[in-house]
């Protein structure tokens, strides 16, 4: 009999970051509850967080996993299992050639939030330090690189300045793009809370759809999909017309702001109500309710990162926090809140193709220099890495031949998927590093090296309050003994390391990657933050094993900073904020008479992404048993659709065959199709005729010119009914 056993980790799903305690028994997980010391969560949990043990069970381990290296002779065939030495060898071999053959910019690492900052920053170095490529991009790109454009614009770095605490201290909730309530359900919670013992907190929503949380409401704007920054633009016009903005705070520390007053000039109610399909007397209510509020807390995730006007979007927010002295100040401030586990961390170590290490910027000759003296490099290179969906393209046009992908699924996940799957054919060798056997990425790998994952490995992620939290092994790794999973950043040494030998790196030097635990890694990552914005110099990874800690927190410091900027001085080089004036540009794929239905996209309450891990267990299909496009009843009426027909779903990429399902929650002409399920449940077929499913095969690649992030929340489609047989 084994005697059970509690470890206290972190929660794998969102950004809210849940401590949990594990409960196993030898070496099986059986049970998970929430973790009461931790200051995201209080002990509470969600549908997904609560039944994390189930899907980590023995029988859909052995279903789902992939439990040894595996290896494709040829395209299509059934992969063999293989060692991991001979694995990484091939890995090695083939990497190491196109590099000779092709140069640097020939390989590309497509990495994922999901993967812990150890893991990110092994990789991270692994690139630009070693490899000398900044190909390296992950599929946070795809859901806050216009949070970090945001900040980085107006504030001058990338640090949400608010806490989960300013939830309880806010006036006014300010919620826009974001369905807290399926897709942070626990931060909702707290919301609900906030509202019980503070019946005086307003709550304003701002979607394109009546969402659960735009149900919380007392004020729900429901605009037309991407005219945020023309409401925010018109929030501001309205708020310099009744006198409610905060001329002393923006004269102290803030600067820019008369470009953005011109801007503003004719953003009318009229012309806000217009665009935006909004009442004059709702946008007035909404503006006075920010600007007249002791303390408006703003909180926006997908519906504002994930467009063609992503940064502007989040900039014109930002605008209004700083025309009304709305920051650095309890229960106030712009607050973004991060989809994945560890979007946060992978921010920290520069793991996008535009950043390195401790926030700073590729672009930054000094940051480059100081980056390539901490890893000991000669230099970190300066031409830009391609971001997610120009790594996917220039693959599928032959200038990337090799593609290391790490811990996410674009076969499903990234929007174009005619373009991503014609990148994954044409690569020369793919190698994908995963946990899972079952993604549809696996279906192109032309090796597949088996990754640990929750319950099974060690290290720290960074929820959306930048706190960072440990993630614990409570049991060893399933498979083989000797051949069976290993954990992400030590696959990347040993990978790293061969490739030192390979690229003919001088063998007397020491090798770039003495790491033998993650904790040594943390350490150099650490080290990178010391005298930035985000400097972690004063924990230690005992610190964290006792409680979560908040960055920054420099060396000697006792704490780390609940809230940022209450000085008033901001990372800029004048010490000021910086207004930013972006205009209003529409959707880029407006709806037209072949397209007539703006399709938007999002999360179920009970999935997680692809459903590699929730979609393993029955009972997180009691909420949504199976997807459906949701259409508005008067839509459905005037098409002569009823409830459960199939219907052909068409944008100018593909095509998918779904059922329809009435709701209210959708304006008129407007379609929902929730992002979870891919090709086997949602089949298609691309304009060119290769067969293609999932939302993804409707969505397009056009991302913002800043954050490049893709409009993955709007595309025109059209919608007919399925010929029955
Ligand atoms: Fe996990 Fe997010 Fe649910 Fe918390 S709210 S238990 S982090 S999925």
């Amino acid at each position: 009999m084994f005697s059970p056993k509690e470890t206290r980790s972190t929660c794998p799903y969102c950004g809210v970051g849940c401590g949990v305690i594990i409960q196993s028994s030898g070496n099986q997980i059986t049970g998970v509850k929430g973790d009461p010391q931790h200051p995201a969560n209080f002990g509470r949990l969600c549908s997904k967080g609560s039944t994390l043990h189930l899907t980590a069970t023995a029988e859909v381990t052995l279903q789902t996993r992939l439990l040894q290296p595996l290896q494709r002779l040829q395209r299509g065939s059934t992969p063999e299992a293989v060692t991991w030495d001979s694995a990484l060898h091939t890995a090695t071999t083939k990497f190491a050639q196109v590099i000779r053959d092709h140069g640097p910019d020939a390989v590309g690492f497509y990495v994922s939030g999901q993967l812990l900052t150890e893991d990110y920053y092994a990789f991270n170095k692994l690139a630009k330090g070693l490899i000398g490529t900044n190909n390296i991009d992950t599929n946070s790109r795809l859901c806050m690189s216009s949070a970090v454009a945001g900040y980085k614009k107006t504030l001058g770095a990338d640090s949400p300045p608010a806490s989960y605490e300013d939830l309880g201290l806010a006036s006014t909730l300010f919620i826009a793009g974001s369905n807290a309530a399926y897709a942070h359900p626990i931060l909702f919670r707290r919301i609900e809370d906030a509202k019980a013992a503070n019946p005086a907190l307003k709550i304003v929503v701002v979607d394109v759809r009546r969402t659960d949380t735009a149900e919380a409401a007392d004020l729900f704007l429901q605009i037309q999909p991407g005219t945020d920054v023309m409401l925010f633009n018109g929030m501001l016009h309205l708020m310099l017309w009744e006198g409610w903005t905060d001329a002393a705070y923006m004269a102290a520390h803030t600067e820019g702001f008369d470009a953005l007053k011109a801007l503003v000039r004719d953003c009318t109610p009229d012309a806000v109500a217009a665009v935006c399909g909004i009442r004059k007397a709702e946008l007035m209510e909404a503006t006075r309710l920010f600007a007249q509020s002791p303390a408006t807390l703003s909180l926006y995730c997908m519906g504002l990162n994930q467009s063609s006007a992503g940064t502007a979007k989040n900039t014109a927010l930002i605008n209004l926090h700083l025309a009304t002295g709305q920051i650095g100040k309890p229960g106030a401030g712009p607050f973004s809140l991060t989809g994945q586990p560890n979007a946060m961390g992978g921010r920290e170590v520069g793991g996008l193709a535009n950043l390195l290490s401790g926030h700073r910027d590729l672009a930054n000759p000094a940051h480059r220099a100081e980056v390539a003296s901490l890893w000991g490099v000669p230099a970190v290179p300066e031409k830009p890495g391609k971001t997610a969906i120009e790594m996917f393209q220039a693959a599928a046009d032959g200038e990337i031949r090799a593609l290391w992908i790490a811990c996410t699924n674009p076969a499903q996940s990234l929007p174009d998927q005619a373009t991503v799957r014609r990148a994954l054919e044409r690569a020369e060798f793919v190698v994908l590093q995963e946990a899972f056997a079952t993604t549809a990425t696996a279906r192109y790998a032309d090796l597949l090296l088996p990754a640990t994952t929750w319950g099974e490995k060690e290290g720290t992620v960074t929820n959306s309050e930048r706190r960072i939290s440990r993630v614990r092994a409570a049991v060893a790794a399933p498979g083989p003994q000797d051949n069976g999973p290993r954990h992400d950043w030590a696959i990347a040494v040993d990978f790293a390391q061969r490739l030192e030998s390979a690229l003919g790196r001088t063998p007397a030097l020491p090798t770039l990657f003495p790491y033998p635990t993650p904790e040594s890694v943390w350490n150099e990552h650490r080290e990178s933050t010391r005298g930035r914005d985000l400097d972690i110099t004063g924990m230690s990874y005992a610190q964290l094993e006792a409680t979560p800690l908040q960055w920054p927190m420099p060396e000697g410091a006792a704490s780390g900073k609940v809230r940022l900027y209450e000085d008033g001085v901001f990372p800029t080089p004048t010490g000021r904020a910086r207004f930013v004036a972006a205009p209003y540009t529409p959707v880029a794929e407006p709806r037209e008479a072949r397209y007539p239905f703006a399709l938007t996209t999002g999360r179920l309450r009970d999935q997680w992404h692809g459903m590699s891990r929730t979609g393993t267990l029955g009972r997180l299909f009691g909420h949504v048993r199976e997807p459906a496009l949701h259409m508005h009843p008067q839509d459905m009426a005037r098409r002569l659709l009823a409830e459960g027909d199939l219907v052909h779903i068409t944008s100018k990429r593909g095509s998918i065959l779904a059922p329809v399902q009435a709701s209210t929650e959708v304006g008129l002409s407007q379609v929902f199709l929730p992002m979870h399920w891919g090709d086997e449940f949602l089949s298609g077929h691309s304009n060119t005729g290769e067969r293609l499913g999932g939302v993804n095969a409707l969505t397009s690649p056009v991302f913002c010119p800043d954050s490049k992030q893709p409009e993955l929340k709007h595309a025109a489609v059209k919608v007919l009914k399925a010929d029955m047989p």
